[in-house]
């Protein structure tokens, strides 16, 4: 019955492998082995894109902590945005 679910990774869309471990993937996994590996290290920003503008419109006139406290999110979350778009790492 427990038929092996082969949904693709929602991130990449390669198929979904088994664990560094050697044991199957849960059926409900979303992402691929590297992909979970890649998540683990660095988890994707959850900014909003009007959090994001936000962003870029103060950046490099505030320092980072003034950022996250006027967009009302956590300094890491700016940190994770910042580095997804490649902004020099600054400050
Ligand atoms: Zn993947």
């Amino acid at each position: 019955m427990a038929e092996a679910v082969t949904h693709p990774c929602v991130d990449c869309g390669g198929p979904r492998q088994e664990t560094r471990e050697g044991r199957p993937l849960h059926p409900n996994a979303k992402y691929c082995t590297p992909c979970r590996a890649e998540r683990r290290r660095h988890p994707p920003s959850r900014v909003t894109p009007g959090q994001a503008a936000e962003i870029q419109r103060l950046l490099g006139t505030v320092t980072r902590h003034e950022i996250a406290r006027r967009v009302g999110v956590s300094k890491a979350a700016v940190n994770r945005y910042l580095r997804e778009v490649g902004a020099a790492e600054a400050q």
